[in-house]
């Protein structure tokens, strides 16, 4: 099937101040926005993800889509990245997904999509301890990528070459001002005793890169998984409510998983440590 715009060359005429020249057709965008999104390796689960698609129903939620639509829209000047915290299935990875999606078919971005406890699985198969470096091929990727997504930060307990190969990643991309989105289940807050803090997940240094490069936005919402099916917007509500009237004092973002993971201890990795890369 032929482009009417440029009869399939990927290039298409255009007229400025009296000038004829040629620039890159929509087609041609279009179609390297679906390479790239095949290459994103988004989860199947999240590939409808959109902005549109995202329901809100409280406040929290409207200042997240803001927020996240401001930096699909900026893309690719973008100052920071975002961090979206809260507890389990409150959209926090829809949010990062869409502004993937966007940026991705809208500019032609590389984009890349890494759970990072499946990253950190990866990188740790692959890592070579006799010469004490990762595949290239790996990282590099994920180094490079124009923007990426580590989706549930914080899940694997900091260990030495965990905090390591984190950091690794976090700085390369930082000094490259390269844009990246997290999200996290677990809380902000400055106490390195409490396990179910983001700062006690991933250490000091980490957390505070992070602060440096990404504006942290905190949802509060329902566990949409618990929506019943055919359920709407008014079930998330009461869902909401429950889960706020049933919220412990104590944080317990993590839930009974992380717990478990914890009581392992600095045992969890069984990993000589090294460096991972180059
Ligand atoms: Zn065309």
């Amino acid at each position: 099937m032929s482009c009417p715009l440029c009869d399939d060359t990927g290039w298409k005429p255009v007229e400025q101040d009296g000038v004829r020249r040629v620039v890159r057709c929509d087609c041609w965008r279009e179609q390297i926005g679906r390479h790239r999104l095949a290459d994103a390796t988004i989860p199947k689960r999240y590939q409808h993800c959109t902005l549109e698609n995202f329901t809100v129903y409280n406040e929290s939620l409207e200042q997240a889509v803001v927020k996240a639509r401001r930096v699909a829209e900026s893309f690719p000047v973008n100052a920071r990245g975002l961090l979206f915290e809260g507890q389990p299935g409150v959209g926090k990875t829809h949010l990062a997904v869409a502004v993937l999606n966007q940026v991705i078919q809208t500019s032609g971005a590389r984009g890349l999509f890494y759970d990072t406890r499946d990253l950190l699985r990866v990188i740790r198969s692959t890592y070579d301890p006799s010469i004490r470096t990762t595949e290239v091929e790996i990282l590099q990727p994920v180094m490079t990528a124009d923007l990426l997504v580590l989706d549930d930060l914080g899940a694997e307990k900091t260990s030495e070459w965990v905090e390591e190969t984190m950091n690794l990643i976090v700085n390369t991309r930082y000094n490259e001002r390269r844009l990246t989105m997290f999200t996290s289940n677990y809380q902000d807050i400055p106490d390195d005793t409490e396990p179910n803090s983001l700062l006690f997940r991933i250490g000091h240094r980490m957390r505070s890169r992070l602060h440096e490069m990404c504006e942290f936005v905190q949802m509060d919402g329902a566990d949409y998984r618990e929506m019943p099916t055919n359920g709407g917007v008014d079930d998330l509500v009461t869902l909401w409510k429950m889960r706020k009237k049933s919220a412990l004092p104590a944080p317990r973002a993590g839930g009974r998983q992380a717990r478990a993971q914890l009581r392992d201890g600095k045992a969890d990795l069984k990993w000589p440590g090294g460096r991972a890369g180059s």
